[in-house]
């Protein structure tokens, strides 16, 4: 097993399969056993148990993009 670098909460996922509303993306919000996701899209939350979520996986995002997109939407919500 090569090393994994763990997932933090606020990490950012692109997953194979799309989700029904048609992004991909999605934000950790829950590690472990099971990883909690949310749809950057829609807001929808889910649980995928790990081994799952692994092999879905297709990319993942780096945390500077994850400060980037939180100070983004809070200079959104400052217009
Ligand atoms: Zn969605």
């Amino acid at each position: 097993m090569s090393p994994v670098l763990p997932w933090q909460i606020g990490d950012r996922a692109r997953l194979r399969k799309p989700h029904p509303c048609g992004g991909n993306l999605w934000r950790v919000v829950r590690t472990g056993a099971d990883m909690g996701l949310v749809c950057e899209q829609c807001g929808r939350r889910l649980m995928l148990p790990r081994d799952q979520f692994d092999r879905q996986l297709k990319e993942r995002l780096a945390a500077e993009a994850v400060l980037l997109s939180i100070s983004n939407e809070a200079a959104d919500k400052r217009r």
